[in-house]
């Protein structure tokens, strides 16, 4: 990419880096003083001197990170790092999850984080900010990927698990256990009357956000269970790594569902076997990408997260500077 020497964040080995403010933005390696966007695994990581991020992400921090020390901050609260004005603004990506505003001498840089534009009952939603240069995520950067209504989504959940226990089977649906997890069992109370069962590495997750006042089905614990247990006809929602292990032997009889943006492709489904995939995503599908870059008027815009090219190309076509950082950011978790 072009050299811009006044560039108020660059990229740097160990992440995003505002060279006004001496602060990276989710780096990937140690660094002194990180601002955090959400408590994703690739955006969060242990060793910073410090953390800076809202104060709804910090009970997610403390429960992926540990103790650590952290600067929790109110969404809109501007705070002075160096010589930027720092702030942090709703992203409707998962609980607590924020865009990056960077003002420096009147110039206004926003760092999205992951974003949606989608109605989530468990986060706030995506607060539009205007700004310069705004640096987007990407994860769906191709124009196959739009959303369907999640609401339409977790109905669909629901009359699948009403098949299964048709036919005697448990309905073990793969959900990412930080915000997914959560989404779709605040999606699924209108659709069902009994609790859904847990793994124990989404029930953690699914525990936070009970302690954030956030409403969701109700849910046991799969190790709660009586051993033996006969689990037809019962909603498990358990993490993509329990596909294929010794974990998944309790449920003789199971279908097995994932719920991701990536089930947009038939091919992925298909190659790693699940019965059913189910379209719900927290990032923004390709149509929300170019809304947002319009929304917030950004002259230059630069993508993360690897499908850059797309976006990059349609954007250039409508005039607007576009450019990558490649960063270390993964899929959808
Ligand atoms: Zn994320
Ligand atoms: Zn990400």
């Amino acid at each position: 990419m072009p050299v811009h020497p006044n560039d108020l964040i660059v990229l740097r080995p160990e992440g995003l880096y505002c060279p006004a403010g001496d602060f990276h933005i989710d780096p990937w390696r140690p660094v002194a003083h990180a601002v955090i966007t959400h408590g994703h695994g690739d955006h969060a990581r242990v060793g910073m001197g410090e953390y800076h991020c809202t104060t709804r992400c910090l009970p997610i921090l403390r429960w992926r990170l540990g103790e650590q020390r952290y600067h929790a901050h109110e969404y809109g609260q501007v705070f002075e790092l160096g010589r930027a004005r720092v702030s942090l603004h709703s992203a409707g990506h998962v609980l607590g999850s924020a865009q990056v505003r960077v003002e420096v001498d009147g110039e206004v840089w926003v760092a999205s984080g992951d974003y949606k534009r989608q109605h989530d009952p468990t986060c706030a939603p995506f607060e539009v900010v205007p700004c310069d240069t705004f640096i987007t995520e990407a994860t769906f950067g191709l124009p196959v990927y739009r959303w369907p209504d999640t609401r339409e989504v977790a109905r669909e959940i629901s009359q699948w698990r009403g098949a299964c226990a048709a036919q005697g089977e448990a309905a073990v649906l793969y959900c990412y256990a930080l915000g997914k997890a959560q989404r779709v069992l605040a999606e699924l109370i209108p659709f069902e009357d009994q609790p859904a069962l847990l793994h124990g590495a989404v029930a953690a997750g699914v525990e936070v956000y009970r302690q954030a006042g956030i409403a969701m089905l109700d849910t046991r614990l799969v190790a709660d269970e009586e051993k033996g247990a006969d689990f037809a006809g019962q909603l498990v929602i358990a993490p993509p790594s329990a596909a294929g292990s010794p974990w998944l032997r309790r449920f003789k009889r199971a279908q097995q569902g994932f719920a991701s943006g990536w089930m947009r492709l038939r091919g992925n489904r298909r190659r790693r076997n699940y019965d059913r995939g189910f379209v719900v995503s927290d990032h923004a599908d390709w149509p929300d990408l170019f809304r947002t870059v319009r929304d917030t008027g950004a002259r230059r815009v630069i993508a993360t997260h690897g499908n850059t090219d797309a976006i990059i190309r349609a954007l250039q076509e409508q005039g607007i500077a576009a450019e990558a950082f490649r960063t270390d950011y993964g899929g959808e978790e």
